[in-house]
């Protein structure tokens, strides 16, 4: 099954209309976010599996159907148990204890393929999750204010490494602001704009004077520290999204526009 086969990309950035079906509100119609089906529960977004107690308060939450919101539990566990499997390898040079968990044990099993093989496997288990935390993500930061009324595009990519195949210089550029420009302007409304800031250049005029430039970034949204931080904008008619998980896996997802 091709990774994004699971998701209704249709039903979730149709037309207009269903603009009020990904807003998460009491009320008897409203859409899973992933499937579009009618949605019954709140899921929250990250869920809690990759994070540790005690939880933040006010977590986002999303509206998804029952299925949905079982449907990725299985996948969410793998892939929590993979990134912490390698970080413990990488760390300590050794396995962490054993688990009964299945998703454990395949997590253990994949990693051990990965490091035979010496190179970075792409896993959909894993993919699979990193675009459904995406879409909640922009669900609940994007929504309102959405910019493109008709956007009809398409999943284009879904990336992640790890920190040890990054140097530090990724690691620096990874971390950058994004700067607000004229293609990069979150809609007055939409939840994301509570995180631009102000930054102040210093820079000197010919004549030696000082002079402060003032420019707006965006910035990270720091679930819970260590634990998981995402930032994700409109880029043009792309939509982007940066998901950084133990501070050891480094994903993108990006969504493009037509
Ligand atoms: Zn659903």
């Amino acid at each position: 099954m091709d990774k994004f086969d699971s998701f209704n990309f249709n039903k979730y950035w149709g037309p207009n209309e269903y603009r009020s079906r990904v807003v998460f509100a009491r009320g008897s119609d409203m859409q899973c976010v992933y499937c579009g089906e009618t949605a019954s529960t709140r899921e929250h977004c990250p869920s809690r599996v990759f994070l540790s107690k005690p939880f933040p308060p006010n977590l986002p939450t999303v509206p998804a159907c029952e299925r949905c919101n079982n449907g990725f539990s299985s996948d969410e566990l793998y892939t929590k148990a993979f990134i912490e499997v390698y970080k413990y390898h990488y760390l300590f040079n050794s396995e962490p204890r054993n688990s009964e968990r299945r998703e454990v044990k395949d997590a253990q099993q994949k990693f051990e393929e990965f490091v035979n093989s010496g190179k970075i496997h792409f896993d959909d288990r894993i993919s699979r999750i990193l675009i459904k935390l995406a879409i909640c993500h922009i669900t609940f930061e994007l929504t309102t204010g959405f910019h493109t009324d008709s956007w009809d595009g398409i999943p284009e990519y879904v990336s992640y490494t790890f920190r040890p195949y990054m140097q530090a210089d990724d690691i620096d550029s990874w971390d950058d602001f994004i700067p607000i420009n004229d293609t990069i302007f979150p809609i007055i409304g939409s939840r994301v704009i509570n995180q631009i800031y102000v930054l102040e250049l210093k820079m000197l005029t010919e004549d030696n004077t000082e002079i402060y430039e003032p420019f707006a970034v965006m910035n990270w949204i720091d679930v819970q520290d260590n634990n998981y931080r995402y930032i994700c904008w409109l880029d043009g008619k792309n939509i982007n999204v940066k998901i950084v998980i133990d501070e050891f896996m480094y994903a993108e997802v990006v969504f493009k526009g037509k």
